[in-house]
């Protein structure tokens, strides 16, 4: 076989462990992703809890403001009846002052039942908070055993490539760019063995004057269905 094909061949070789360790770290993807998913489910929820509970803060900040104006109004309508001469402005007044207090203690009723809900959206909180740790504790190990296994394929990743470097400068640049080429099309690999006279990737027939050239073994012929390069194995 001619040493440039050889060449080739153990450049394959290595490009193939090369995507064995793409293909590995490929596969740790979904783990991760369901993790994260996870993850960011159980964030989601305490965001949402924080926003209630700052939404009911908000709604009992209002009431109280809402009371003390209500305050002040009863406030300003007792100072004025002291000053009232007349029975009938008096009496209006002591009606409107009734009003006022009916009023008023709905809005307080309403203010207690606003503050237990900030109460209970706090406790909700503190919940969804304690979730979250109980899963970020839980994931821990997953994590680490993922990390562990993704930094080993890097570094396998990386010696594959270093390896692979070292070959192709074994390689002629005309070939070598060829090879490449054929890469980046559709096969998974460039170099694909004649078997039973026909293209070992997409087995059309290889006519025989070509399988009488590869025999030889002086020129790399591409199969011309496919376009990958053809040879034949052993001697
Ligand atoms: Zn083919």
């Amino acid at each position: 076989m001619h040493a440039d094909l050889e060449a080739l061949l153990r450049l394959q070789e290595k490009d193939k462990v090369v995507l064995q360790v793409e293909a590995a770290i490929k596969d740790l993807e979904p783990d991760i992703q369901a993790l994260d998913a996870e993850l960011e489910g159980a964030i989601a929820s305490v965001e949402a809890a924080k926003t209630r509970a700052t939404d009911a803060d908000k709604k009992r900040a209002d009431l109280e403001a809402k009371i003390e104006t209500y305050r002040l109004m009863q406030e300003r309508k007792r100072q004025r009846l002291e000053w009232v001469r007349g029975a009938k402005e008096a009496s209006t007044l002591m009606a409107e002052l009734d009003l006022a207090r009916t009023v008023l203690a709905r809005e307080e009723a309403e203010w207690v039942r606003s503050a237990d809900r900030v109460q209970e959206t706090q406790v909700d909180v503190g919940e969804w908070d304690a979730r979250l740790t109980e899963l970020k504790e839980a994931q821990a190990p997953k994590r680490e055993e993922l990390a562990a296994r993704l930094a080993e394929y890097d570094d396998r990743l990386k010696t594959a490539l270093a390896e692979r470097q070292e070959v192709a400068r074994e390689v002629p640049r005309e070939l070598h760019d060829r090879y490449e080429r054929i890469r980046q099309g559709r096969a998974p690999l460039a170099l694909y063995p004649v078997t039973s006279g026909a293209c070992g990737h997409c087995y059309t027939a290889v006519p025989l004057h070509r399988q009488q050239k590869l025999q030889n073994g002086d020129s790399t012929e591409p199969c011309e269905a496919c376009g990958v390069l053809l040879y034949v194995e052993g001697e």
